[in-house]
């Protein structure tokens, strides 16, 4: 007889015969947890107990069946038709809704899918080049695929948790025999994924992930310039299976600048001074980005185009707060086009004192030709 070769149900899951429902399924999890064959690969023991576990349990949790047992034993329950598993396969499809309350969802199958980390996105911000020097706080709007908060991410209707798929038994594969040959392949009703939707959640339509707007503060340090990233961690689209979520990545456009031009950590910039200050020397103002106003010396004789160099007074370096680039001021030499008779009166009485500079240098116009030639 082979009934009588199995053992006691009660005596399997460890609890007396007046045990609660709560009580054999708590027996029942312990067990299940401990000869779960993720946790022991290749155990034929383990494989023998985790199956003898699950066999009690679908039995002691169903009132009928119990009842048939407690009066009529193993040959009762095949009397009526009860055979147990055939393997591991047949108890996850049956028991799928346990297991996931069991080891949280998704956790108990390892032959699934990997976890994947979620998408990195990218967000282009202009900033002013002003901004770029003192360094600014933004908020910024967009938007991303997030996790739906109805269900979760699992995309199943609150109620109706992800159910292990019917084909695959919530392996994602299925082996096939094809000649001699058994080739595993992925499960065409789950994609692999071993669960299956049967209601999925109205929010997501079964996604699991819904349009998200999103607003964040960013700190830009001071010294960032065209095409600097920052970096902003898991700000990104949700994972995958529980994996972790992508970053943002917030690449800078600093916009053109009315009076100053960059180059790297250097700045230039053009004052317009008069002739005469050109020629008798004197102070010139220059304001800074940062409404800072300096005064740069104008040497007698100054030419127009000359360039002065001021040094630490170029842009921030990222990353090194002490550090600054120089900054460059080239003179422009302003000419009036209209004189008042006041002034040109006075221009006239002092002409005679210049000399005209006359075509006999010769150094000039090798020059000029120099540059077009
Ligand atoms: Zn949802
Ligand atoms: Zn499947």
């Amino acid at each position: 007889m082979r009934g009588s070769q199995k053992r006691d149900y009660y005596e399997v899951l460890g609890v007396p015969r007046n045990a609660s429902e709560e009580e054999i399924k708590k027996a029942y999890r312990r067990l299940a947890l401990r000869y779960h064959p993720d946790r022991n690969p290749g155990d034929k023991e383990a494989e023998e107990r985790f199956k003898e576990a699950a066999e009690a349990y679908e039995v002691l949790r169903d009132r009928e069946k119990r009842q048939i047992y407690d009066m009529y034993g193993h040959q009762g329950l095949e009397g009526a038709g009860f055979r147990g598993f055939s393997g591991f396969e047949d108890i996850f499809s049956h028991f799928g809704d346990i297991f996931e309350e069991f080891f949280g969802f998704g956790r108990w199958r390892q032959r699934g899918p990997q976890s994947r980390q979620g998408a990195s996105l990218r967000y282009e911000l202009n900033i002013t080049l002003k901004e770029a020097f003192k360094g600014v706080e933004k908020e910024i709007k967009f938007s991303k695929l997030g996790l739906c908060e109805e269900c979760n991410g699992s995309g199943a209707q609150s109620g109706y948790g992800p159910e292990t798929c019917y084909t695959c038994g919530g392996r994602g594969q299925v082996v096939r025999s094809q000649g001699f040959f058994r080739i595993s392949t992925t499960c065409p009703t789950c994609k692999g994924e071993g669960y299956v939707i049967t209601h999925p959640c109205p929010t997501c339509s079964g996604y699991g992930k819904v349009r998200v707007e999103r607003r964040l503060s960013v700190k830009v340090p001071p010294g960032v310039d065209t095409g600097s990233q920052l970096r902003i961690r898991g700000e990104g689209e949700p994972g995958e299976n529980g994996g972790p979520p992508g970053d943002l990545f917030v690449v800078v456009n600093v916009g053109k600048d009315p009076f100053f031009e960059r180059d790297g950590p250097d700045l230039a910039c053009e004052v317009p001074i008069s002739f005469l200050k050109a020629c008798l020397g004197g102070m010139a103002r220059v304001p800074l980005l940062d409404e800072e106003e300096i005064e740069v010396v104008i040497k007698e004789g100054t030419q127009p185009g000359d360039i002065i160099k001021v040094p630490y007074k170029g842009m921030p370096i990222l990353g090194r707060p002490d550090e600054r680039g120089d900054l460059y001021v080239k003179v422009r030499v302003e000419i009036p086009k209209r004189l008042t008779e006041e002034q040109r009166r006075a221009l006239e009485e002092i002409v005679a004192l210049f000399e005209e500079p006359t075509l006999s240098n010769k150094k000039g116009k090798k020059k000029f030709w120099k540059k077009f030639v």
